[in-house]
């Protein structure tokens, strides 16, 4: 049977791809293994790739921001990873050979983490878990049904900080989380602002 630790020192060790070569630390992935909602992102960055955890820099701490005022804490409403383990160098998005090498540690870290919930943070993690045609753009803010969970689309935290405008869609789109979290996992689930 899969274990998240074992799977985990897979990673640490993998070089199924290029990528190895070239980055510092793999990055597992990081939050309450328990948790009901996985949220699903691009690569390590800079920062992620130097000390080994997910979503260190600026654009983590807006993530942080967003999970707050829906009421969740990374590390223990959720568990956050990314469709790539190792950082494409100067933080190019990852290449068709990159994702395909690394796709089953994401599958199977899904399945043992086991959540209701998914949140798929851009363009690469929507194009890589449900469709590669996928425009961000109309699939954002729109539940969809996969392998019996509930998968929701929006932007990416480094949008957010190119583009203050996206803020309001990915506010609406976690008060939607907020509802969907009630409904599935907790009906007290507390948060000051909705
Ligand atoms: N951006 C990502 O997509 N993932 C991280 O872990 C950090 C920044
Ligand atoms: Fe292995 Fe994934 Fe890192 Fe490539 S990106 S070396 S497949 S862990």
């Amino acid at each position: 049977m899969d274990n998240l630790e074992e799977l985990k020192q897979e990673v640490l060790s993998c070089s199924q791809c290029p990528l190895q070569q070239t980055r510092t630390h793999a990055v597992f992935g990081n939050g309450n293994p328990d948790a009901e909602i996985m949220l699903i992102a691009e690569a390590p960055g800079f920062y992620e790739d130097k000390n080994g955890r997910v979503f260190q820099g600026k654009s983590g701490e807006l993530l942080d921001k967003i999970l707050a005022v829906s009421g969740f804490d990374r590390n223990e409403h959720v568990y956050i990873s990314n469709i790539v383990k190792c950082r494409p160098p100067n933080n190019r998005a990852p290449n068709e050979t990159e994702k395909t090498a690394c796709f089953p540690y994401l599958y199977r870290q899904i399945e043992i983490i086991n959540p209701k919930i998914i949140i798929l943070l851009g363009a690469t993690a929507v194009k890589g878990l449900i469709n590669p045609h996928a425009k961000i753009t109309q699939m954002r803010g729109q539940w969809i049904d996969w392998r019996d969970r509930l998968v929701l689309p929006t932007y990416h935290p480094s949008a957010l900080l190119r583009n203050p405008h996206l803020k309001r869609p990915v506010w609406e789109d976690f008060k939607s989380v907020v509802a969907k979290y009630r409904e599935l996992v907790n009906s007290e689930h507390y948060s000051d602002y909705c």
